[in-house]
C-alpha cells in the first residue's frame, strides 16, 4: 500500500482499483461531514467530488497530505483554498474536459425545459390538471439567440448544440481568440451586448474574483422581458438578490439554475417560492460517462503522486 487516501462514494470498478493500490477511506461529506473533516487529517490523499478541504484541514495534516483531486473542473475558492493548497505543497489536479458534454446536454433540457414549461406541465399532469395544456404555450428555440458567457469545453459544446438547433449563438469571453467562435459560426461579443440581445444566456466561465456576481442588477436589467437565464456554472456568478428581483418583477421571463451560491438550497430560499425558475441539484456532470472519466482520472492522479510522479492535470505549479 503506498498511503492512505479518502475518497467518495465512487463506481465500485474505481474503488476496486484504488484498494488494490492503497488503504481507502470511503466518506460521503454531505451525510458526515464531521467524519470527512477528521479523515481528511489523516490521508495522503484526497478525491474529492463535491468534498471541502480547508486552509486549517491542510495545515493539521502536518505536511502529509499530498494531493487533492478533484474529479470535475470547479476548482473554486468556497471549497478548497488553492493559496494554502501551494503554501503547504499540496497538488490540486482537476478534469478538464471530464463532463463539458454531460453540462452542456443538461443546459438544453433546461433550455427546452424553460420556452416549453415542462417542468410545470409534468406536475399538471401529475394533479389531474391535463385540460391546463393551454397554459403551456411556449416558444420555439430556431431562430433564437443564445449567448454563451465563457467559451470553455462546455460552451464550446452548449455551442455546437446551438448550431444543431438552428440558433444563434453570441459569446462574452475576454480569454479566447475571437476566430475560436466565428469557426464555429458565432458572433463574439462584449457582455453588454450579449446581454441586450440574447433571448437566452447562460453561463460557463469559472467562479473567480471577476466573475462573482457578474450578473447583477444592472446587468440584468439590460436583458429583454423575454429572455431567460440558465447558470450550471456557479451560484456565485449570477446574483440570487438580484435574479430574485428580477424574476418576481417580471424584468426577465424565467430562469434554470443547476447551482445556488450555498448549496444545498435552504428550504425558504426566496428563489424556491417563484413559479418562474425551476432547479435541478447540481447535477451538471451526474451521468455515468462524466462520473467515470472524472472518477478513474482523480484515482489515477492520485496514484501518480503517491508514485512520486508529476500529476497530469494540477491546476497549478509547486515550487
Ligand atoms: P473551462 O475552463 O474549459 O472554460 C471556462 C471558460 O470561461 C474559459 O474559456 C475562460 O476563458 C472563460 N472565462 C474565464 N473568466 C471569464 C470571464 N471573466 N468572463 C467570461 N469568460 C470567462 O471550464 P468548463 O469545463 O467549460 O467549465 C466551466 C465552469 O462550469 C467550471 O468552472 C465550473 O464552475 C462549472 N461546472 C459546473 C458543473 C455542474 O455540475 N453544474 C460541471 C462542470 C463544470
Amino acid at each position: 500500500m503506498i498511503g492512505r487516501v479518502l475518497v467518495e462514494e465512487f463506481q465500485a470498478d474505481v474503488l476496486k482499483w484504488l484498494r488494490e493500490r492503497v488503504e481507502l477511506i470511503v466518506v460521503n461529506p454531505w451525510i458526515e461531514p464531521e467524519r470527512w473533516e477528521l479523515e481528511a487529517l489523516r490521508v495522503d490523499a484526497v478525491i474529492s467530488r463535491k468534498g471541502k478541504i480547508t486552509r486549517e484541514q491542510m495545515e493539521k495534516s502536518g505536511g502529509r497530505l499530498k494531493i487533492i483531486a478533484r474529479t470535475g473542473v470547479g476548482v473554486d475558492p468556497s471549497r478548497l483554498d488553492l493559496d494554502a493548497a501551494r503554501e503547504f505543497k499540496i497538488w490540486v489536479t482537476n478534469m478538464p474536459g471530464s463532463n463539458a458534454v454531460s453540462v452542456a446536454e443538461l443546459v438544453f433540457g433546461q433550455l427546452i425545459a424553460l420556452v416549453r414549461h415542462t417542468f410545470a406541465a409534468n406536475q399538471a399532469v401529475k394533479q389531474n390538471r391535463w385540460s391546463d395544456y393551454l397554459r403551456y404555450i411556449g416558444t420555439e428555440l430556431a431562430g433564437k439567440t443564445i449567448g454563451i458567457i465563457g467559451m470553455g469545453n462546455i460552451g464550446t459544446r452548449v455551442a455546437i448544440r446551438a448550431r444543431a438547433f438552428e440558433m444563434n449563438f453570441l459569446v462574452y469571453d475576454p480569454y479566447i481568440p475571437e476566430s475560436h467562435v466565428t469557426a464555429l459560426g458565432g458572433k463574439w461579443t462584449d457582455l453588454e451586448g450579449l446581454l441586450r440581445e440574447s433571448d437566452l444566456v447562460t453561463v460557463h466561465c469559472p467562479l473567480t474574483a471577476e466573475t462573482t456576481r457578474m450578473i447583477d442588477e444592472p446587468q440584468l436589467r439590460l436583458m429583454k422581458p423575454s429572455a431567460y437565464v440558465i447558470n450550471a456554472a456557479r451560484g456565485g456568478v449570477v446574483s440570487e438578490d438580484a435574479l430574485w428581483r428580477a424574476l418576481k418583477e417580471k424584468k426577465i421571463a424565467g430562469a434554470a439554475l443547476d447551482v445556488a451560491e450555498e448549496e444545498p438550497l435552504r428550504e425558504d430560499h426566496p428563489l424556491l417560492q417563484l413559479d418562474n425558475v425551476i432547479f435541478t441539484p447540481h447535477i451538471g456532470a451526474m451521468t455515468l460517462e462524466a462520473s467515470k472519466r472524472g472518477e478513474w482520472g482523480a484515482a489515477e492522479e492520485v496514484i501518480r503522486v503517491l508514485e512520486g510522479k508529476r500529476p497530469r492535470n494540477p491546476v497549478m505549479e509547486l515550487n
